[in-house]
Protein backbone atom coordinates (compact mmCIF):
# COMPACT_ATOMS: atom_id res chain seq x y z
CA UNK A 1 0.00 0.00 0.00
CA UNK A 2 1.52 3.50 -1.05
CA UNK A 3 2.04 5.82 1.57
CA UNK A 4 1.21 10.05 1.51
CA UNK A 5 2.97 12.82 2.46
CA UNK A 6 0.81 16.24 1.89
CA UNK A 7 3.04 19.72 1.89
CA UNK A 8 1.35 22.54 2.84
CA UNK A 9 2.54 26.42 2.97
CA UNK A 10 1.68 28.46 5.53
CA UNK A 11 2.85 32.62 6.78
CA UNK A 12 3.38 33.27 2.92
CA UNK A 13 3.53 32.23 -0.40
CA UNK A 14 6.49 32.00 -2.72
CA UNK A 15 8.08 30.04 0.25
CA UNK A 16 9.69 27.53 -2.01
CA UNK A 17 6.94 24.31 -1.26
CA UNK A 18 7.53 23.28 -4.77
CA UNK A 19 11.56 22.77 -4.43
CA UNK A 20 10.74 21.43 -1.05
CA UNK A 21 8.05 18.99 -2.23
CA UNK A 22 11.09 18.11 -5.12
CA UNK A 23 13.92 17.62 -3.10
CA UNK A 24 11.90 15.25 -0.68
CA UNK A 25 10.86 13.00 -3.64
CA UNK A 26 14.35 12.95 -4.46
CA UNK A 27 15.74 11.69 -1.43
CA UNK A 28 12.99 9.45 -0.87
CA UNK A 29 14.10 8.01 -4.39
CA UNK A 30 17.71 8.13 -3.49
CA UNK A 31 16.65 5.69 -0.51
CA UNK A 32 15.52 3.05 -3.26
CA UNK A 33 11.73 4.03 -2.88
CA UNK A 34 9.22 4.43 -5.76
CA UNK A 35 7.57 8.20 -5.62
CA UNK A 36 5.14 10.18 -7.41
CA UNK A 37 4.58 13.06 -7.33
CA UNK A 38 1.11 15.70 -7.17
CA UNK A 39 0.15 19.44 -6.71
CA UNK A 40 -3.29 20.95 -6.34
CA UNK A 41 -3.85 24.51 -7.43
CA UNK A 42 -6.53 26.26 -5.41
CA UNK A 43 -6.95 28.85 -8.68
CA UNK A 44 -10.32 28.36 -10.93
CA UNK A 45 -8.62 28.56 -14.08
CA UNK A 46 -8.79 24.66 -15.60
CA UNK A 47 -5.38 25.06 -16.35
CA UNK A 48 -2.28 27.86 -15.79
CA UNK A 49 -2.55 27.36 -19.99
CA UNK A 50 -4.43 30.59 -20.08
CA UNK A 51 -2.77 32.58 -17.46
CA UNK A 52 -0.60 35.45 -18.28
CA UNK A 53 3.06 34.30 -17.25
CA UNK A 54 3.37 38.05 -15.62
CA UNK A 55 0.66 36.29 -12.94
CA UNK A 56 1.99 32.69 -13.06
CA UNK A 57 5.40 32.15 -14.44
CA UNK A 58 6.01 29.43 -17.15
CA UNK A 59 3.73 26.98 -18.45
CA UNK A 60 5.10 23.58 -18.07
CA UNK A 61 3.89 21.28 -20.06
CA UNK A 62 4.32 17.13 -20.05
CA UNK A 63 4.49 14.38 -22.66
CA UNK A 64 1.11 14.15 -22.80
CA UNK A 65 0.34 17.42 -23.28
CA UNK A 66 -0.86 18.75 -20.15
CA UNK A 67 -0.33 22.31 -19.37
CA UNK A 68 1.11 22.35 -15.44
CA UNK A 69 2.33 24.49 -12.88
CA UNK A 70 6.27 25.40 -13.03
CA UNK A 71 6.73 23.58 -9.78
CA UNK A 72 6.23 20.40 -11.69
CA UNK A 73 9.19 21.31 -13.88
CA UNK A 74 10.80 21.05 -10.29
CA UNK A 75 9.31 17.70 -9.74
CA UNK A 76 10.58 16.58 -13.15
CA UNK A 77 13.84 17.52 -12.89
CA UNK A 78 14.60 16.67 -9.13
CA UNK A 79 13.08 13.00 -9.43
CA UNK A 80 11.70 10.19 -12.03
CA UNK A 81 7.86 10.41 -10.92
CA UNK A 82 6.62 9.93 -14.17
CA UNK A 83 4.01 13.34 -14.53
CA UNK A 84 0.80 13.21 -16.30
CA UNK A 85 -2.19 15.15 -16.49
CA UNK A 86 -3.16 13.53 -12.92
CA UNK A 87 -0.42 15.42 -11.50
CA UNK A 88 -1.85 18.58 -11.05
CA UNK A 89 -5.19 19.59 -10.91
CA UNK A 90 -6.62 22.83 -10.31
CA UNK A 91 -9.69 23.76 -8.41
CA UNK A 92 -11.30 24.53 -11.68
CA UNK A 93 -10.79 21.29 -12.93
CA UNK A 94 -12.27 19.55 -9.67
CA UNK A 95 -15.26 21.57 -10.07
CA UNK A 96 -15.67 21.31 -13.62
CA UNK A 97 -15.41 17.27 -13.32
CA UNK A 98 -18.14 17.33 -10.10
CA UNK A 99 -20.57 19.64 -12.38
CA UNK A 100 -20.26 17.51 -14.92
CA UNK A 101 -21.15 14.50 -12.89
CA UNK A 102 -24.32 15.99 -11.58
CA UNK A 103 -25.19 17.22 -15.33
CA UNK A 104 -24.81 13.66 -15.99
CA UNK A 105 -27.17 12.27 -13.07
CA UNK A 106 -24.61 10.66 -10.92
CA UNK A 107 -25.43 12.13 -7.67
CA UNK A 108 -28.60 10.57 -8.08
CA UNK A 109 -30.93 13.42 -7.70
CA UNK A 110 -28.80 14.52 -4.08
CA UNK A 111 -27.52 17.96 -2.61
CA UNK A 112 -23.97 18.33 -4.11
CA UNK A 113 -21.96 20.19 -1.70
CA UNK A 114 -18.15 20.91 -0.92
CA UNK A 115 -18.09 18.18 1.84
CA UNK A 116 -18.57 15.28 0.80
CA UNK A 117 -18.72 15.96 -3.01
CA UNK A 118 -15.80 18.09 -3.75
CA UNK A 119 -13.63 17.00 -0.82
CA UNK A 120 -14.31 13.00 -2.69
CA UNK A 121 -13.41 14.54 -6.10
CA UNK A 122 -10.46 15.61 -4.66
CA UNK A 123 -9.57 12.45 -2.41
CA UNK A 124 -9.84 10.33 -5.69
CA UNK A 125 -7.27 12.63 -7.48
CA UNK A 126 -5.14 11.37 -5.12
CA UNK A 127 -5.75 7.94 -4.85
CA UNK A 128 -5.47 7.98 -8.41
CA UNK A 129 -1.33 7.92 -7.78
CA UNK A 130 -1.30 5.13 -5.32
CA UNK A 131 -0.83 1.90 -6.23
CA UNK A 132 1.35 -1.33 -5.50
CA UNK A 133 4.25 0.43 -7.96
CA UNK A 134 4.46 3.38 -5.56
CA UNK A 135 6.02 3.46 -1.91
CA UNK A 136 4.90 7.52 -1.38
CA UNK A 137 2.68 9.69 -3.12
CA UNK A 138 4.02 13.50 -2.24
CA UNK A 139 0.48 15.94 -3.00
CA UNK A 140 1.84 19.35 -2.38
CA UNK A 141 -1.48 21.83 -1.88
CA UNK A 142 -0.72 25.23 -3.68
CA UNK A 143 -1.80 28.82 -1.87
CA UNK A 144 -1.56 29.14 1.50
CA UNK A 145 -3.04 27.99 4.95
CA UNK A 146 -5.54 30.46 5.74
CA UNK A 147 -6.55 31.12 2.09
CA UNK A 148 -10.29 30.57 1.36
CA UNK A 149 -9.49 29.21 -1.77
CA UNK A 150 -7.46 26.07 0.12
CA UNK A 151 -9.92 24.80 2.22
CA UNK A 152 -11.30 22.30 0.04
CA UNK A 153 -8.16 20.82 -0.69
CA UNK A 154 -7.02 20.89 3.31
CA UNK A 155 -10.66 19.23 4.61
CA UNK A 156 -9.76 16.43 1.45
CA UNK A 157 -6.39 15.91 3.02
CA UNK A 158 -7.71 15.66 6.26
CA UNK A 159 -10.15 13.36 5.53
CA UNK A 160 -7.54 11.12 3.61
CA UNK A 161 -6.20 10.23 6.63
CA UNK A 162 -9.39 8.96 8.09
CA UNK A 163 -9.83 6.82 4.82
CA UNK A 164 -6.02 5.32 5.33
CA UNK A 165 -5.51 5.37 8.55
CA UNK A 166 -3.26 8.47 10.52
CA UNK A 167 0.07 6.00 10.32
CA UNK A 168 0.02 5.82 6.59
CA UNK A 169 0.03 9.50 6.63
CA UNK A 170 2.59 12.50 7.10
CA UNK A 171 1.54 16.61 7.04
CA UNK A 172 4.40 18.58 6.71
CA UNK A 173 4.11 22.05 6.83
CA UNK A 174 6.19 24.71 5.31
CA UNK A 175 6.66 27.88 7.20
CA UNK A 176 8.41 31.21 7.60
CA UNK A 177 10.45 31.99 10.46
CA UNK A 178 11.36 35.71 9.69
CA UNK A 179 14.38 37.92 10.94
CA UNK A 180 13.34 40.90 12.35
CA UNK A 181 16.59 43.36 12.68
CA UNK A 182 15.15 45.82 14.74
CA UNK A 183 14.18 43.19 17.20
CA UNK A 184 18.00 41.33 16.38
CA UNK A 185 15.89 37.94 16.59
CA UNK A 186 14.11 35.00 14.21
CA UNK A 187 10.72 35.21 15.22
CA UNK A 188 8.84 32.25 15.56
CA UNK A 189 5.00 34.17 16.26
CA UNK A 190 3.75 33.88 12.25
CA UNK A 191 4.95 29.73 12.40
CA UNK A 192 2.74 29.28 15.37
CA UNK A 193 -0.50 31.28 14.17
CA UNK A 194 0.44 29.29 10.69
CA UNK A 195 0.21 25.83 12.69
CA UNK A 196 -3.12 26.86 14.88
CA UNK A 197 -4.85 27.71 11.67
CA UNK A 198 -4.40 24.19 10.32
CA UNK A 199 -5.23 22.56 13.52
CA UNK A 200 -8.09 24.54 13.40
CA UNK A 201 -9.37 22.62 10.77
CA UNK A 202 -8.18 19.60 12.37
CA UNK A 203 -4.63 18.86 10.58
CA UNK A 204 -1.97 18.40 13.58
CA UNK A 205 1.18 18.85 11.09
CA UNK A 206 3.96 15.87 11.52
CA UNK A 207 6.59 18.15 10.36
CA UNK A 208 7.54 21.61 10.17
CA UNK A 209 9.96 22.86 7.72
CA UNK A 210 11.40 26.22 8.94
CA UNK A 211 12.21 28.74 6.10
CA UNK A 212 14.54 31.56 7.04
CA UNK A 213 17.50 33.46 6.28
CA UNK A 214 19.76 32.71 9.38
CA UNK A 215 20.11 29.22 11.80
CA UNK A 216 17.67 28.74 14.65
CA UNK A 217 18.87 28.33 17.76
CA UNK A 218 18.11 25.86 20.13
CA UNK A 219 15.91 27.99 21.60
CA UNK A 220 13.79 29.12 18.91
CA UNK A 221 13.26 25.11 17.91
CA UNK A 222 12.53 24.68 21.31
CA UNK A 223 9.63 26.94 21.32
CA UNK A 224 8.54 26.12 17.87
CA UNK A 225 8.50 22.54 19.12
CA UNK A 226 6.39 23.31 22.25
CA UNK A 227 3.42 25.78 20.76
CA UNK A 228 2.78 23.34 17.49
CA UNK A 229 2.81 20.74 19.31
CA UNK A 230 5.34 18.52 17.42
CA UNK A 231 8.78 16.81 18.71
CA UNK A 232 12.05 18.84 18.06
CA UNK A 233 13.53 16.77 15.86
CA UNK A 234 10.68 17.79 13.70
CA UNK A 235 11.22 21.27 13.82
CA UNK A 236 13.54 21.37 10.54
CA UNK A 237 15.61 23.93 9.56
CA UNK A 238 15.76 25.34 5.71
CA UNK A 239 18.09 28.16 5.28
CA UNK A 240 17.96 30.28 2.36
CA UNK A 241 20.44 28.93 -0.24
CA UNK A 242 22.22 31.83 -2.55
CA UNK A 243 24.16 29.38 -4.42
CA UNK A 244 22.30 27.15 -6.16
CA UNK A 245 18.43 25.75 -6.02
CA UNK A 246 19.88 21.70 -5.83
CA UNK A 247 21.48 22.44 -2.60
CA UNK A 248 18.44 22.17 -1.02
CA UNK A 249 18.15 18.27 -0.57
CA UNK A 250 21.87 18.25 1.22
CA UNK A 251 20.67 20.79 3.59
CA UNK A 252 16.83 18.59 4.68
CA UNK A 253 19.44 15.53 4.71
CA UNK A 254 21.69 17.77 7.15
CA UNK A 255 18.35 18.14 8.80
CA UNK A 256 17.60 14.80 9.47
CA UNK A 257 14.32 15.01 7.21
CA UNK A 258 14.74 11.76 4.98
CA UNK A 259 15.67 9.53 8.03
CA UNK A 260 12.19 11.38 9.93
CA UNK A 261 9.96 10.23 7.15
CA UNK A 262 11.40 6.60 6.63
CA UNK A 263 10.60 6.26 10.29
CA UNK A 264 7.12 7.75 10.83
CA UNK A 265 5.71 6.11 7.71
CA UNK A 266 7.85 2.68 8.43
CA UNK A 267 9.12 2.73 4.92
CA UNK A 268 11.64 0.14 3.76
CA UNK A 269 14.09 2.08 2.54
CA UNK A 270 18.08 1.62 1.55
CA UNK A 271 20.81 3.93 2.40
CA UNK A 272 20.95 7.09 0.93
CA UNK A 273 22.74 7.35 -1.97
CA UNK A 274 23.29 11.09 -2.63
CA UNK A 275 26.50 10.32 -5.17
CA UNK A 276 25.85 11.70 -8.22
CA UNK A 277 23.79 15.03 -6.71
CA UNK A 278 27.22 15.66 -4.52
CA UNK A 279 29.24 15.47 -7.85
CA UNK A 280 26.94 17.68 -9.78
CA UNK A 281 27.26 20.23 -7.11
CA UNK A 282 30.59 19.75 -6.84
CA UNK A 283 30.77 20.64 -10.58
CA UNK A 284 28.78 23.67 -10.06
CA UNK A 285 30.74 25.16 -7.42
CA UNK A 286 33.79 24.78 -9.37
CA UNK A 287 33.02 26.20 -12.88
CA UNK A 288 36.15 26.13 -15.11
CA UNK A 289 34.92 28.36 -17.49
CA UNK A 290 32.67 31.04 -18.05
CA UNK A 291 30.40 32.14 -20.85
CA UNK A 292 27.66 34.67 -21.39
CA UNK A 293 23.82 34.29 -23.10
CA UNK A 294 21.65 36.58 -24.08
CA UNK A 295 17.87 35.80 -23.45
CA UNK A 296 15.94 38.17 -25.72
CA UNK A 297 12.33 37.57 -24.54
CA UNK A 298 9.28 40.34 -23.71
CA UNK A 299 9.54 38.75 -20.29
CA UNK A 300 13.53 39.82 -19.33
CA UNK A 301 12.50 41.22 -15.73
CA UNK A 302 10.63 38.35 -14.96
CA UNK A 303 12.88 34.85 -14.63
CA UNK A 304 9.94 32.98 -13.74
CA UNK A 305 8.17 33.15 -16.78
CA UNK A 306 11.62 31.09 -18.46
CA UNK A 307 11.93 29.20 -15.52
CA UNK A 308 13.13 25.89 -17.41
CA UNK A 309 15.30 27.65 -19.88
CA UNK A 310 17.45 29.49 -16.77
CA UNK A 311 17.41 25.04 -15.43
CA UNK A 312 18.40 24.09 -18.46
CA UNK A 313 21.35 26.16 -18.87
CA UNK A 314 22.67 25.76 -15.98
CA UNK A 315 22.46 21.92 -16.27
CA UNK A 316 24.24 22.72 -20.25
CA UNK A 317 26.83 24.18 -17.42
CA UNK A 318 27.51 21.55 -15.38
CA UNK A 319 28.01 19.44 -18.73
CA UNK A 320 30.92 21.88 -19.50
CA UNK A 321 31.99 22.59 -16.45
CA UNK A 322 31.44 25.73 -16.98
CA UNK A 323 29.33 28.84 -15.46
CA UNK A 324 26.63 30.04 -17.69
CA UNK A 325 25.75 33.58 -17.08
CA UNK A 326 22.34 34.48 -18.61
CA UNK A 327 21.30 38.07 -19.58
CA UNK A 328 18.00 38.78 -20.11
CA UNK A 329 17.62 41.61 -22.51
CA UNK A 330 14.33 43.05 -23.08
CA UNK A 331 13.28 42.38 -26.90
CA UNK A 332 11.28 45.84 -27.38
CA UNK A 333 14.66 46.74 -25.85
CA UNK A 334 16.69 45.82 -29.15
CA UNK A 335 14.20 47.70 -31.18
CA UNK A 336 15.40 51.21 -29.71
CA UNK A 337 18.21 50.98 -28.81
CA UNK A 338 19.31 48.80 -31.73
CA UNK A 339 21.24 44.81 -31.46
CA UNK A 340 24.65 45.79 -31.33
CA UNK A 341 24.09 47.99 -28.22
CA UNK A 342 22.89 45.38 -26.19
CA UNK A 343 24.15 42.23 -27.70
CA UNK A 344 27.72 42.63 -28.61
CA UNK A 345 29.87 40.65 -26.63
CA UNK A 346 27.49 37.64 -25.85
CA UNK A 347 28.71 34.03 -26.29
CA UNK A 348 25.86 32.85 -27.12
CA UNK A 349 21.74 33.79 -27.96
CA UNK A 350 18.87 32.32 -27.15
CA UNK A 351 14.90 33.67 -28.47
CA UNK A 352 12.28 31.95 -26.20
CA UNK A 353 8.75 30.91 -26.90
CA UNK A 354 6.11 33.44 -26.36
CA UNK A 355 2.92 34.59 -27.69
CA UNK A 356 1.69 38.06 -28.74
CA UNK A 357 3.35 40.87 -30.98
CA UNK A 358 5.02 42.80 -28.63
CA UNK A 359 8.59 42.59 -29.11
CA UNK A 360 8.12 40.55 -32.12
CA UNK A 361 10.73 42.90 -34.08
CA UNK A 362 12.84 43.12 -31.63
CA UNK A 363 13.41 38.95 -31.53
CA UNK A 364 13.80 39.21 -35.35
CA UNK A 365 16.51 42.07 -34.56
CA UNK A 366 18.41 40.22 -32.32
CA UNK A 367 18.36 36.72 -34.62
CA UNK A 368 19.74 38.66 -37.24
CA UNK A 369 22.35 40.27 -35.48
CA UNK A 370 23.33 36.60 -34.10
CA UNK A 371 23.46 35.19 -37.55
CA UNK A 372 25.56 37.98 -39.35
CA UNK A 373 28.24 38.18 -36.24
CA UNK A 374 28.19 34.68 -36.13
CA UNK A 375 26.90 34.02 -32.36
CA UNK A 376 26.02 31.06 -31.40
CA UNK A 377 22.32 30.78 -31.75
CA UNK A 378 19.29 28.33 -30.30
CA UNK A 379 15.78 29.63 -31.17
CA UNK A 380 13.02 28.00 -29.52
CA UNK A 381 9.41 27.65 -30.93
CA UNK A 382 8.38 31.36 -31.19
CA UNK A 383 11.93 31.58 -31.57
CA UNK A 384 12.13 29.38 -34.40
CA UNK A 385 9.61 31.47 -36.13
CA UNK A 386 11.02 34.77 -35.69
CA UNK A 387 13.95 33.25 -36.95
CA UNK A 388 12.21 32.27 -40.27
CA UNK A 389 10.61 35.53 -40.67
CA UNK A 390 13.99 37.27 -40.59
CA UNK A 391 15.81 35.32 -42.97
CA UNK A 392 12.91 35.58 -45.07
CA UNK A 393 13.20 39.39 -45.17
CA UNK A 394 16.58 39.66 -45.37
CA UNK A 395 18.31 36.54 -47.07
CA UNK A 396 15.26 35.72 -49.37
CA UNK A 397 14.12 39.39 -49.53
CA UNK A 398 10.74 38.90 -49.19
CA UNK A 399 9.84 42.36 -48.06
CA UNK A 400 6.82 41.80 -45.12
CA UNK A 401 7.33 38.41 -44.60
CA UNK A 402 5.78 37.22 -41.15
CA UNK A 403 3.79 34.94 -39.21
CA UNK A 404 0.16 35.39 -39.77
CA UNK A 405 -0.14 35.19 -35.92
CA UNK A 406 0.80 38.70 -36.14
CA UNK A 407 0.03 40.03 -39.70
CA UNK A 408 -3.21 37.91 -41.04
CA UNK A 409 -2.46 39.56 -44.77
CA UNK A 410 1.31 39.66 -44.89
CA UNK A 411 2.08 39.14 -48.55
CA UNK A 412 5.21 36.09 -47.70
CA UNK A 413 3.28 33.73 -44.92
CA UNK A 414 6.35 31.71 -44.05
CA UNK A 415 4.77 30.58 -40.44
CA UNK A 416 1.01 29.72 -40.64
CA UNK A 417 -1.68 27.89 -39.34
CA UNK A 418 -2.11 24.43 -39.99
CA UNK A 419 -5.84 23.71 -41.39
CA UNK A 420 -6.98 21.91 -37.95
CA UNK A 421 -6.20 25.05 -36.42
CA UNK A 422 -7.95 26.74 -37.96
CA UNK A 423 -11.50 26.34 -36.76
CA UNK A 424 -10.65 26.41 -33.27
CA UNK A 425 -11.77 29.49 -31.17
CA UNK A 426 -11.68 28.17 -27.77
CA UNK A 427 -8.54 28.85 -25.73
CA UNK A 428 -6.52 26.18 -23.64
CA UNK A 429 -5.71 23.29 -24.34
CA UNK A 430 -6.14 23.77 -28.25
CA UNK A 431 -2.59 23.79 -29.60
CA UNK A 432 -0.69 21.26 -30.84
CA UNK A 433 0.43 20.05 -26.97
CA UNK A 434 3.34 17.21 -25.59
CA UNK A 435 5.31 15.15 -26.80
CA UNK A 436 5.93 14.50 -30.80
CA UNK A 437 8.48 12.75 -32.62
CA UNK A 438 11.07 14.16 -34.66
CA UNK A 439 13.84 12.59 -37.11
CA UNK A 440 16.38 14.49 -37.61
CA UNK A 441 19.08 14.41 -40.61
CA UNK A 442 22.49 12.91 -39.66
CA UNK A 443 24.29 15.55 -41.43
CA UNK A 444 22.81 18.27 -38.84
CA UNK A 445 24.24 19.86 -36.09
CA UNK A 446 21.42 18.68 -33.87
CA UNK A 447 22.18 15.12 -35.09
CA UNK A 448 25.42 15.68 -33.53
CA UNK A 449 24.36 16.86 -30.45
CA UNK A 450 21.23 13.89 -29.30
CA UNK A 451 23.70 11.57 -31.26
CA UNK A 452 20.76 9.69 -32.55
CA UNK A 453 17.62 9.30 -35.31
CA UNK A 454 14.79 10.28 -33.63
CA UNK A 455 13.68 12.45 -30.13
CA UNK A 456 10.76 13.00 -28.54
CA UNK A 457 10.22 16.17 -27.64
CA UNK A 458 7.41 18.92 -26.31
CA UNK A 459 5.47 20.95 -28.28
CA UNK A 460 3.12 23.82 -27.08
CA UNK A 461 2.46 26.02 -30.38
CA UNK A 462 -0.77 26.58 -33.10
CA UNK A 463 1.30 28.10 -35.86
CA UNK A 464 4.31 26.27 -38.00
CA UNK A 465 6.42 26.22 -40.95
CA UNK A 466 4.79 26.94 -44.11
CA UNK A 467 5.98 24.27 -46.04
CA UNK A 468 5.16 26.15 -49.60
CA UNK A 469 8.60 28.39 -48.64
CA UNK A 470 10.83 25.15 -47.54
CA UNK A 471 12.53 24.96 -50.62
CA UNK A 472 13.54 28.35 -50.99
CA UNK A 473 15.16 28.33 -47.56
CA UNK A 474 17.06 25.40 -48.11
CA UNK A 475 18.43 26.81 -51.25
CA UNK A 476 19.45 29.90 -49.01
CA UNK A 477 21.11 27.77 -46.49
CA UNK A 478 18.46 27.49 -43.70
CA UNK A 479 17.37 23.42 -44.09
CA UNK A 480 14.91 21.66 -42.08
CA UNK A 481 17.22 19.01 -40.63
CA UNK A 482 14.01 17.71 -38.28
CA UNK A 483 10.71 16.72 -39.69
CA UNK A 484 7.77 14.38 -38.21
CA UNK A 485 8.18 11.40 -38.86
CA UNK A 486 5.81 11.84 -42.22
CA UNK A 487 7.90 14.73 -43.30
CA UNK A 488 4.83 17.00 -43.24
CA UNK A 489 6.09 19.24 -39.95
CA UNK A 490 9.00 21.27 -39.46
CA UNK A 491 10.79 20.63 -36.21
CA UNK A 492 14.65 21.65 -36.49
CA UNK A 493 15.86 23.93 -38.69
CA UNK A 494 20.04 24.87 -38.72
CA UNK A 495 21.86 27.25 -41.22
CA UNK A 496 24.71 26.15 -43.30
CA UNK A 497 28.10 27.93 -42.90
CA UNK A 498 27.19 29.48 -39.64
CA UNK A 499 29.42 27.79 -36.80
CA UNK A 500 25.87 27.38 -34.80
CA UNK A 501 22.51 28.62 -35.85
CA UNK A 502 19.74 25.98 -34.80
CA UNK A 503 15.71 26.30 -34.25
CA UNK A 504 13.28 24.04 -32.82
CA UNK A 505 9.33 24.26 -33.10
CA UNK A 506 9.47 22.55 -29.71
CA UNK A 507 10.59 23.74 -25.90
CA UNK A 508 13.36 21.07 -24.93
CA UNK A 509 13.99 23.47 -22.18
CA UNK A 510 11.07 20.75 -20.28
CA UNK A 511 13.62 17.75 -20.78
CA UNK A 512 16.71 18.56 -19.43
CA UNK A 513 17.75 17.39 -16.23
CA UNK A 514 20.15 18.58 -13.75
CA UNK A 515 21.98 15.05 -14.46
CA UNK A 516 21.30 14.89 -17.85
CA UNK A 517 21.46 18.34 -19.38
CA UNK A 518 19.52 18.24 -22.57
CA UNK A 519 21.55 17.92 -25.54
CA UNK A 520 20.91 21.41 -27.76
CA UNK A 521 21.48 23.46 -24.39
CA UNK A 522 24.81 21.70 -23.76
CA UNK A 523 25.71 22.42 -28.05
CA UNK A 524 24.72 25.92 -27.36
CA UNK A 525 27.37 26.00 -24.50
CA UNK A 526 29.73 24.26 -26.01
CA UNK A 527 29.82 26.24 -29.44
CA UNK A 528 29.58 29.57 -27.03
CA UNK A 529 32.81 28.15 -25.34
CA UNK A 530 33.95 27.80 -28.66
CA UNK A 531 33.64 31.07 -29.82
CA UNK A 532 34.84 32.43 -27.03
CA UNK A 533 38.38 30.56 -27.34
CA UNK A 534 38.29 31.62 -31.23
CA UNK A 535 37.58 35.51 -30.20
CA UNK A 536 40.63 35.07 -27.42
CA UNK A 537 42.76 33.79 -30.01
CA UNK A 538 42.28 35.95 -32.20
CA UNK A 539 42.81 38.75 -29.53
CA UNK A 540 46.40 37.38 -28.54
CA UNK A 541 47.17 37.33 -32.38
CA UNK A 542 46.28 40.97 -32.17
CA UNK A 543 48.61 41.39 -29.15
CA UNK A 544 51.37 39.72 -30.33
CA UNK A 545 51.26 41.52 -33.54
N1 LIG B 1 2.87 31.82 -30.68
C1 LIG B 1 3.51 30.76 -31.40
C2 LIG B 1 2.52 29.69 -31.82
O1 LIG B 1 1.45 29.59 -31.24
C3 LIG B 1 4.65 30.17 -30.62
C4 LIG B 1 4.23 29.53 -29.36
C5 LIG B 1 5.38 29.26 -28.41
O2 LIG B 1 6.45 29.84 -28.56
N2 LIG B 1 5.18 28.45 -27.40
O3 LIG B 1 2.79 28.92 -32.68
Amino acid sequence: MSKHIFVTGGVVSSLGKGLTSASIGMLLEQRGLRVRMQKFDPYINVDPGTMSPYQHGEVYVLDDGSETDLDLGHYERFTHSPLTRDSNYTTGQIYLSVINKERRGEFLGKTVQVIPHITDEIKGCIRKLAGDDVDVVITEIGGTVGDIESQPFLEAIRQFALDVGKGNCLYIHLTLVPYLKAAGELKTKPTQHSVGLLRQIGIQPDVLICRTERSLSRADRDKIALFCNVPIEAVIEEKDKDFSIYEVPLSLVENGLDELIVRRLGLHAGELDLRAWRELLHRLRNPLHEVSIALVGKYAGHRDAYKSIYEALDHAGVAHQTQVRVQAVQSEDVESEGAERLLAGFDGLIVPGGFGERGIEGKVLAIRYAREREIPFLGICLGMQCALVEFARHVLGLAGAHSTEFDKDTPHPVVCLLDEQRSIINKGGTMRLGAQRAILDPHSKAYACYGREMVLERHRHRYEFNNAYREQFAAAGLRAVGTSPDGALVEIIELEGHPWFVAVQFHPEFKSKPTAPHPLFAGLVAAALARQAERGERAREVEVR
